[in-house]
């Protein structure tokens, strides 16, 4: 799958000619591109079986916690009544989608019902799963254009493009940079891995093992220095490089501590003054596992620095899934990945679309 693919110079087609292309020239021009996209178009489709049935054995948990408990309310039933509407509002809350966000979803159902715009249990299941689905795509409108990269294309002129990395202790932070920058690197950019996380001593050798694994240089030093010179002597050497896209690690110690708040702050502000717009992306790492907490640290984040998207890991856990909605409900914040493994290859780009059909089918 292409990702973050610039135009290389050499995937012009080069006509070789001093003046303009006749009309011949232009069609087999474009005839050579449209083969080049129905390729990669075959290839995708080529992908395809293997990616769906990953990503629904991760979402099997959240699948059990969720859409299993709304079935097993309806079952057996035709009529809406208030004591479905209840009971499917309790399954909801237990599934982690939150309780403003319940309530708010059963409220519009409760409403829909008085208007007789919902017939049967069926119209109601259905009404269910589009309103997830609608949170999930509100929260991707709000993908910032233009400086926030998509899985296909990165603007132009941003180089190096940098992604910061935080969330708590123990989310996945090292392990999704380690999948991440391997994603990118295969598909031609060079990469660089900044190890900012400079407070636990161990998470410098763990970052080094990903870095390796996935081929990537990494700029760290000694534990105990300031994160923000780390990261300026990799933006340093990111320019002296030329690399394409910098991902910096950062610690995670709890974020009930203020001192790690102003010193992501400090980061922001750095990489801001070293290169225009960065960080370009800011992505914060939430165990799926953790539940409601994931909706508190997103919002203590999200106070300190710019979050551009979200990266839910672990999802293939005991995972009950329905916080990415609270999150996205409550905070806006569009999910980009999910990690459903520990292997290099468990990130895959998050799809409301594919979340919500994985869920209910
Ligand atoms: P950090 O402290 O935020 O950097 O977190 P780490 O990257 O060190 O990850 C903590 C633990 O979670 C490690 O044991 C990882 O292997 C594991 N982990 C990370 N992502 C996933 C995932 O998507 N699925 C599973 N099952 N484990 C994960
Ligand atoms: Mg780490």
């Amino acid at each position: 799958m292409p990702f973050w693919k610039r135009r290389s110079q050499d995937e012009y087609i080069s006509l070789g000619l001093s003046r303009a292309a006749t009309a011949e020239e232009e069609a087999i021009v474009r005839e050579a591109e449209e083969a080049r996209l129905r390729e990669i178009e075959r290839a995708q489709a080529e992908d395809e079986p293997g990616f769906v049935d990953r990503f629904k054995a991760a979402v099997a948990s959240t699948r059990e916690n969720l859409a299993e408990r709304i079935e097993s309310v309806v079952a057996g039933k035709r009529e809406i009544d208030a004591d479905i509407l209840d009971q499917l509002e309790e399954a909801l809350i237990g599934a982690d989608v939150g309780v403003q966000t319940a309530l708010a979803i059963i409220e519009k159902a409760r409403q829909q019902v008085r208007r007789d715009q919902l017939a049967d249990v069926h119209g109601l299941k259905q009404f269910i799963k589009s309103e997830l689905k609608d949170i999930l795509i509100a929260a991707e409108r709000n993908r910032k254009r233009g400086t926030v990269a998509s899985e296909t294309e990165v603007a132009l002129g941003i180089k190096p493009y940098v992604i910061m990395i935080v969330g708590v202790n123990g989310v996945g932070k090292t392990t999704t940079i380690g999948k991440l920058a391997h994603r990118i690197k295969s598909e031609g950019n060079e990469v660089l891995v900044c190890a900012a996380d400079t407070f636990r001593a161990a998470a410098n050798d763990q970052l080094a093992i990903w870095a390796e694994r996935s081929g990537v240089p990494l700029i760290q030093q000694k534990p105990g220095t300031d994160p923000s010179a780390v990261l300026f002597d990799s933006i340093g050497s990111a320019r002296a490089r030329n690399t394409d896209v910098l991902i910096v690690d950062t610690a995670g110690r709890l974020h009930t501590k203020t001192n790690l708040m102003q010193e992501l702050e400090k980061m922001r502000r750095v990489a801001g003054r070293e290169v225009e717009g960065a960080p370009h992306e800011v992505l914060l790492i939430i165990d799926a596992v953790t539940g409601q907490n994931g909706l508190e640290q997103a919002r203590q984040f999200t106070r300190a620095v710019p979050v551009t998207g979200l990266v839910l890991t672990k999802l293939d856990g005991t995972a009950k899934g329905g916080i990415v909605i609270a999150i996205a409900r409550e905070l806006g914040i569009p999910i980009r990945y999910v990690g459903i493994g520990e292997k290099m290859a468990d990130l895959v780009e998050f799809s409301p679309e594919a979340y919500i059909e994985g869920l209910f089918d």
